[in-house]
C-alpha cells in the first residue's frame, strides 16, 4: 500500500511543489510567491538532481537528459520521501516490503529501441532509473540491504538529491 498507491498519491502531489507547479501559488493563479533566498536554493537543489541524472549514460554515447526528467524525476524522488517520513514514524515498518513493492511498480520489459524512444520523447526517467536513482537516496534503503560503499547501488550522502 505505501509502496503504490501512498507512492503515487505523493508523487502527484509532490507536483504541485516542482519546477512547474511551484509557479502557482496557493488560489491556482500563476504567480511568483517565492522569496529570491527560497528560488535560489530550489534552483541550486534542481540542478544538483539535473546533473545528476545528466551523468547516467543508458547506452554507449547515450545519456539521460536531466533537464527533460527533472519535474517526473522531483515527484519520484519526493513522492517517496514523503512515504518515508510517514513510515519513520511506525514501529516495525517493513522496509523491504516497501522497497520490493514500490520497485515492482516500475518492472516491465523493454528494449534498446523502446528505451530510445522513452530517452528520446518522454519526460518520465527510464522504469529502472525510476526505481534505482530514486531508493538509493534513502538511508533505510542502504541499511535494508546492507548497501556498503563500492556497491553498484550505493550513493554517498553528500551525492543524494533533496528537493525539499
Ligand atoms: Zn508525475
Amino acid at each position: 500500500m505505501y509502496g503504490t498507491v501512498g507512492y503515487v498519491l505523493a508523487h502527484e502531489m509532490s507536483h504541485c511543489f516542482d519546477e512547474n507547479g511551484s509557479q502557482f501559488d496557493k488560489d491556482g493563479r500563476m504567480n511568483d510567491w517565492w522569496t529570491p533566498e527560497d528560488k535560489a536554493k530550489f534552483e541550486a537543489r534542481l540542478q544538483k538532481l539535473i546533473d545528476y541524472f545528466d551523468n547516467i549514460t543508458v547506452f554507449e554515447g547515450v545519456n539521460v537528459d536531466g533537464k527533460v526528467v527533472s519535474a517526473e524525476a522531483t515527484a519520484d524522488i519526493t513522492g517517496v520521501q514523503a512515504i518515508m517520513g510517514l513510515a519513520r514514524t511506525r514501529e516495525g515498518f517493513d522496509y523491504d516490503k516497501f522497497f520490493r513493492s514500490y520497485a515492482k511498480s516500475y518492472a516491465c520489459y523493454s528494449s534498446y529501441k523502446r528505451d530510445l524512444f522513452i530517452l528520446g520523447d518522454d519526460n518520465h526517467p527510464l522504469s529502472y532509473l525510476r526505481t534505482n536513482v530514486v531508493v538509493q537516496q534513502f538511508d533505510e534503503f542502504m541499511e535494508t540491504y546492507d548497501v556498503k560503499e563500492g556497491d553498484g547501488m550505493y550513493l554517498a550522502p553528500e551525492d543524494r538529491i533533496t528537493i525539499w
